[in-house]
């Protein structure tokens, strides 16, 4: 899942080193299951995975309840210092602000004092008011809001039910959230990748609001459902292409930089870290997803492998979060590099890439054991990051860097 935020580091174990599985930090929450947008490549409600069409649209207080409970349990378990909570959807403000009120207000008296939560709610941006700012001061949530680029861009894919755009409403609220008083509640942008938009333009579009965070997200897809503009054709590369160009832009520019927490990352694995997000570096997932129903799923990205896929026949009532922790889709996804194919065992960029997003690896038959649906992509990236700043050292080394 990838939300907007400082990214929960997935590598160090809580507990003694060893093959038990790592308890999760990263909850995710769905408190809705319906959205007042139809974005054209929704994973929830365009994927293989149909399981939205069951869940109540809002989850119940008492289903919540359960949730802050079960939460709060597994952070006393495994005496864990931090952990993430999304609120998530569908879009989540459409639960309303009393419910969100209610819910942060449980999570903040049932939550282990020794246990730092940082709270985000992922949203498309267009619900947005006084009455969720106000909530989220007054239990320091950050907003991820979504917004592919300027209004030609955004406004192709980010509409709703009756094919109208979102930028304009969306931008209205962004221009909020970059004034002082509220900047502290802003977690970010996330944006979606679109290669047939000019890289420069879309970056420069989503800089002008000052977002202290622009998280790049690769369409889903995988070998049986490949993106956009992905071929089969190794040699093309347009997802690191468009990426290239807003690495260049990015990289140099004077601070304090705006992050891009996928940039950060492979740059971070690069120079011998850990990276710390899920879609590089192949660090184990310590992810978790609650459904509108108080079912325990898997990455919701998985919905885009086939019907089905991210659950796990597990629910916040009879199970507590530590019985999912030997599910096999779960030891699977905290496996780490351990569990990637050949191809990826043998390549000269694995300790950089990791094998990728795990949802983009599916194909049918050989399930998770593959290569990327990016791979052609990830190496050419990879390699151009790799250049840009090992050559940046060698020159420091050699006497200072030319800028
Ligand atoms: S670049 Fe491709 S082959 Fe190499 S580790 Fe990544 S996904 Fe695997």
């Amino acid at each position: 899942m990838r939300t907007v935020g400082e990214p929960v580091k997935q590598i160090q174990p809580e507990g003694p080193a060893g093959p038990a599985p790592l308890p999760f930090r990263e909850f995710l929450i769905k408190v809705q299951s319906s959205c007042n947008l139809a974005c054209d490549y929704c994973y929830v409600y365009r994927a293989a995975d149909t399981g939205w069409r069951t869940q109540p649209r809002t989850m119940a207080s008492a289903t919540a309840e359960q949730v802050c409970h079960r939460i709060a349990e597994h952070a006393r378990d495994h005496a864990l210092s931090s952990l993430q909570i999304v609120l998530h959807g569908g879009e989540p403000l459409l639960a309303g602000p009393s419910f969100l009120d209610a819910l942060l207000g449980r999570l903040r008296t049932a939550l282990p004092s020794s246990t730092r939560a940082d709270l985000v709610i992922q949203t498309n941006g267009t619900l947005v008011d006084d009455a969720v700012l106000a909530l989220c001061h007054e239990y320091g949530v950050r907003l991820g809001v979504s917004l592919d680029g300027g209004p030609a861009v955004n406004d192709r894919h980010r509409v709703d039910h009756a094919g109208r755009g979102s930028h304009d409403a969306v931008a209205k609220v962004l221009r909020r959230l970059g004034q002082d008083r509220h900047r502290p509640v802003w977690a970010g942008l996330l944006c979606t990748v679109d290669v047939t938009t000019d890289p420069l333009a879309v970056y420069e579009h989503l800089l002008s609001f000052q977002p202290p965070a622009i998280d790049l997200m690769l369409p889903l897809g995988n070998w049986d459902h490949p993106p956009p503009h992905r071929s089969a054709d190794p040699a093309s590369v347009p997802y690191a292409d468009w990426l290239r160009a807003v690495f260049d832009r990015w990289y140099p520019a004077p601070g304090p930089p705006t992050r891009i927490p996928f940039f950060e990352a492979v740059i971070d694995l690069v120079l011998g870290g850990a990276g710390g997000i899920e879609s590089v570096g192949g660090g184990p997932s310590r992810m978790v997803v609650v459904d509108t129903d108080g079912s325990l799923t898997q990455s919701d990205q998985l919905k885009t492998a086939y019907d089905g896929a991210p659950g796990t026949g597990r629910d916040v009532w009879r199970d507590s979060f530590d019985t999912l922790l030997t599910h096999p889709g779960i030891l699977a996804r905290q496996a780490g590099t351990g569990a990637l194919c050949e191809e990826c065992r043998a390549c000269p960029v694995l300790r950089v890439c990791g094998g990728g997003h795990y949802p983009h690896r599916y194909r049918q038959g050989s399930g998770f054991a593959n290569p990327s649906v990016y791979s052609p992509d990830l190496r050419s990236l990879i390699g151009h990051v790799s250049r840009t700043v090992l050559g940046d050292l060698d020159r420091l080394i050699e006497g200072g860097l030319p800028r």
